[in-house]
């Protein structure tokens, strides 16, 4: 029986040439699985899509630009990018009609499909298209320089009152966003328009509505205790409700440390004086369910939002909210509902429109019961749109060590019904890219757009300006300065 590294050195002399592999999506899924697949396959070259010029996904697009530490993280994926057996191709969108993925099917042996959640959850209610209501996707991509979203302006100067709809982390950064004084922001990576906003934005008061009790709510301690501490804002809840749900699950809480610290920094706040101080405010909203949002008649903007109030029911474990049949109404004139992102299907895949997910088996791609040869995925594609990077990290090595045993073992990739076949990997592009316009960018492209950043950021002493337009990225790079490195 050979040994692991034997089976490999045996499988890489088979083959003949590197095992050429594609990632779709340059986020932390497709970097931590790049990574991994390097460090585990030596002779592998991997070309890494990303539909935009700029990479990093959610890092830079997502994540809260008072969060810097976490964007660390782009460190570790510069690391990554050194590695001779990698490619990067920014501006390269996989899927459409200019790169549909045949053309990569038949150019690699494997594909790793890491493209995230591009689209969002809808409440489904009526007056969801109003103007001043969006989805939390649209409205942190917009404070985060997302191309898509560089033209949302969101009307933050005509109402005080602000509703967040969902209560997990993102709906905390909007939050925080939305209420934490202009002067932090203004030292963080925050777009200029957005701060421009921020600065004459007259909300003061921000409600974060959940369908549920206060014990079901998704956000973690970090995130809450933040909350808590921002200055010259007040705290409001239902003290009575939390204090009951408190009660009756204070066996559930023994056995959950995590829920039991969040309800801890909840309880604390209550029955502190900060609780009555401070001309802003931020309330948690539990037991509605919005059911209408109501526009002035005078002008179409929001007037205010409609809830069914519910009651729980069920053990504390698997609380559910039912509905009453009674109505509240909460003014407010900007309206954000978080309640999830959605990953989309890419013809060519699996795609399991229930879950929103791509069906996989530890990273493998699934056809019913069988196994598709040579597609992987990872992240929130595969796992559904949740979890913090680490656990995306998590996840994306599985799904590599996933290939690099399919790898090891000899197991077949894609086309390789009748032998293994030339394949050339983005080589083998290069006449589709010419044929239709499309302009890759190499990650030393990137560096360069980034060194713009930091210079354009350092004179308003922030850690960076982003260029929130594509055209404005690509007029970096002339195109003698294009250096596609393929
Ligand atoms: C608002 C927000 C804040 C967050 N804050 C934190 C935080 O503070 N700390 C933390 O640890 N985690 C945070 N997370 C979670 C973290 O961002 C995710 O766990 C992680 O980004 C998921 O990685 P991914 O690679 O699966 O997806 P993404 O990061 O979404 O990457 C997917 C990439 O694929 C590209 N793409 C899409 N379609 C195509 C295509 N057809 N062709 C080519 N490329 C394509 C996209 O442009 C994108 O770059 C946050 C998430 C959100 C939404």
């Amino acid at each position: 029986m050979l040994n692991s590294s034997a089976m490999r050195a045996f499988s890489t002399a088979i083959r003949g040439r590197p095992l050429q592999v594609a990632v779709i999506g340059s986020g932390p899924a497709g970097f931590y699985t790049a990574h991994r697949v390097l460090k585990d396959i030596p002779d592998v070259k991997i070309d890494m899509f990303e539909s935009l010029p700029v990479p990093h996904g959610l890092v830079r697009f997502g994540v809260a630009p008072d969060h810097p530490e976490v964007k660390n993280v782009m460190n570790k994926f510069d690391e990554v990018a050194t590695d001779d057996r990698f490619t990067f191709l920014g501006n390269v969108h996989v899927g459409g009609k200019d790169l549909p993925l045949s053309a990569l099917k038949s150019n690699y042996d494997a594909i790793v499909f890491s493209y995230g959640a591009s689209e969002d959850r809808r409440l489904n209610i009526p007056g969801e298209d109003l103007p001043n209501v969006y989805s939390a996707r649209s409205f942190v991509g917009w404070y985060n320089g997302l191309p898509h979203h560089r033209e949302l302006m969101p009307d933050l100067d005509s109402t005080d009152t602000a509703v967040i709809v969902g209560q997990g982390n993102v709906a905390l950064d909007i939050a925080r966003m939305l209420l934490s004084p202009i002067d932090v922001l203004r030292k963080t990576d925050v777009t200029d328009y957005a701060l421009d906003a921020l600065s004459k934005s007259r909300i003061k008061h921000v409600h974060v509505v959940g369908r549920r009790g206060p014990l079901q709510a998704a956000f973690t301690a970090k995130e809450l205790r933040e909350q808590m501490k921002l200055p010259g804002v007040r705290f409001n809840t239902d003290v009575q409700l939390l204090q009951s749900e408190l009660a009756n699950g204070a066996e559930y809480l023994n056995k959950s440390r995590p829920l039991k610290r969040l309800m801890s920094i909840l309880e604390k706040e209550i029955g502190s004086p900060n609780i009555l101080s401070g001309d802003k405010s931020w309330t948690l909203d539990f037991l509605r369910s919005p059911s209408r949002i109501i526009p002035d008649s005078t002008n179409n903007n929001v007037k205010a939002i409609e809830y069914e109030l519910n009651r729980l029911d069920g053990p504390t474990e698997s609380r559910r909210a039912i509905g009453t049949g009674q109505f509240v109404t909460q003014e407010c004139g900007l309206i954000l509902r978080s309640i999830g992102y959605k990953s989309i299907a890419m013809e060519g895949i699996p795609f399991d429109e229930s879950s929103g997910r791509v069906p996989n088996k530890y990273g493998k791609v699934l056809n019913g019961q069988n196994e598709v040869p040579g597609l992987y995925t990872a992240g929130w594609l595969k796992r559904g749109p949740t979890g913090v990077i680490a656990t995306t990290m998590n996840d994306a090595y599985e799904t590599a060590d996933t290939l690099a045993a399919d790898f090891v073992a000899g197991k077949p990739f894609l086309n390789e019904v009748d032998g293994i076949g030339q394949k050339t990997g983005s080589q083998g592009l290069l006449q589709l890219f010419k044929d239709n316009k499309i302009r890759p960018i190499s990650y030393v492209d990137w560096k360069l757009i980034e060194k713009m950043e930091f210079e354009a950021g350092q004179k308003f002493g922030k850690p960076r300006e982003k260029f929130g337009r594509v055209e404005d990225m690509l007029a970096v790079l002339s195109t003698e300065d294009l250096k596609t490195s393929m």
